[in-house]
């Protein structure tokens, strides 16, 4: 098939392209690098050997972006591109619910208009809110707190609506539990700007010697040491799930949701001892409060993801935590500065 990838620059875009790519798909990528590098991409070529379309595109820019649905036959789009940072959502909620809803609208509509109708779309597990049973699944009640959890809620009505509106639309809404991990090759990987928002970069930089130690974000949870409680998925079996979703939308028709994790949940401190097993030294740590908006505990039931899309992780918590460690080693600075085939 000829997918258009939509902020396939990124880190789960940069993973899923190596997966199509290696199954025999032809890609088309878009992406502004608003928040990736194009070393990415440079690293997928090389690991796959396979050459394809980048196009540096706000999705937003409907004249560019129509250019591409002229000139390239599409089968299917995967819909990576989106800003994810949750406090900045806050600070500056227009410029998520622009990029954000505004881009995703100018994409539906080009689809539309082209005839274009198989979509897999990057939701996440912040749609389910503060107030549902463990472990989440897929028909229970969606909220969201803050602008960035409130624009996938709202792309996903959207999306129910077209597809409400339209029955040729075939839509998977994909709602990722927490991404980490990194190729095994070490060559593509997470590459945070800044200071890392996400627990596993965090520990990954202390480990290595940038940051001094970690803040562990609440020690009076109701879990089993106090800490938050997560559903960590390798963003390789994150990957493989988006072809599994890819097949689905192309063999029928309507729109669903599945939760892709692993459906069982780790602490912070049971992060913080797998990463001491595999560097061999101590992280040091500080308890701190709580942050704001943190949920206790977030797992997902994956039951639907495994009977409809045939999809199940495989890679344990011990595997993702030692290939985002590999890809720390050999990226210190992660792309910045990089040339191809130097590594
Ligand atoms: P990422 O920032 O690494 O990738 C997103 C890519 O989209 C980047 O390359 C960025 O440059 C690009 N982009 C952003 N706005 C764009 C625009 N207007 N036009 C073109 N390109 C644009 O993030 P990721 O972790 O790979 O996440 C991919 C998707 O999955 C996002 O939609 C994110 O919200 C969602 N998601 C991520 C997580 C996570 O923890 N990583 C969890 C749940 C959902
Ligand atoms: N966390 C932490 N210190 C950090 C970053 C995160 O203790 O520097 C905790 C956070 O409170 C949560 C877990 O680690 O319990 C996962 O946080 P992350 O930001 O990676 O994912 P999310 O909160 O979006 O699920």
């Amino acid at each position: 098939m000829n997918i258009l990838i939509t902020g396939g620059a990124g880190y789960i875009g940069s993973h899923t392209c190596i997966e199509l790519l290696s199954s025999g798909h032809h890609i088309i990528v878009v992406d502004d690098l608003s928040n990736s590098n194009e070393m990415s991409l440079e690293r997928v070529k090389e690991l796959t050997g396979r050459d394809f379309i980048f196009e540096k595109i706000d999705i937003a820019d409907k004249k560019k972006l129509e250019k591409i649905f002229m000139e390239q036959r599409i089968d299917a789009v995967i819909h990576f591109a989106g800003l994810k940072a949750v406090g900045e959502s806050v600070a500056v909620p227009l410029r998520y619910y622009h990029n954000n809803i505004t881009g995703s609208l100018v994409l539906f509509n080009l689809m539309e208009k082209y005839g274009v109708r198989n979509l897999v779309f990057s939701s996440s597990a912040t749609v389910y809110g503060a107030n549902n049973q463990m472990p989440l699944t897929e028909e229970m009640t969606l909220s969201a707190t803050n602008p960035y959890g409130k624009t996938k809620l709202y792309i996903e009505e959207i999306l129910r609506d077209l597809s409400a509106a339209n029955s040729n639309w075939s839509i998977a809404l994909l709602r990722y539990f927490n991404p980490v991990g990194a190729h095994s090759s070490g060559l593509i990987g997470e590459d945070p700007s800044g200071i890392p928002n996400n627990l596993i970069p965090y520990v990954t930089q202390v480990a290595i010697g940038k940051r001094e130690y970690l803040s562990v974000f609440g020690s009076d949870y109701e879990t089993k040491d106090g800490t938050g409680v997560r559903d960590y998925i390798h963003v390789v079996d994150l990957a493989k799930g988006h072809l599994k979703a890819l097949e689905e939308v192309t063999r029928s028709k309507g729109i669903g949701a599945y939760n892709l994790g692993t459906g069982k949940g780790y602490s912070v401190l049971d992060i913080v001892r797998v990463f001491e097993k595999i560097i061999g030294r101590k992280i040091p740590y500080q308890l701190a409060e709580r942050r704001p908006g943190d949920l206790a505990v977030s797992y997902a039931d994956c039951s639907k993801a495994q009977i409809k899309l045939n999809w199940a992780a495989k890679k344990d918590l011990e595997e993702m935590c030692r290939d985002s460690w590999n890809w720390q080693v050999k990226n210190p600075e992660g792309y910045i500065n990089q040339k191809v085939g130097i590594n």
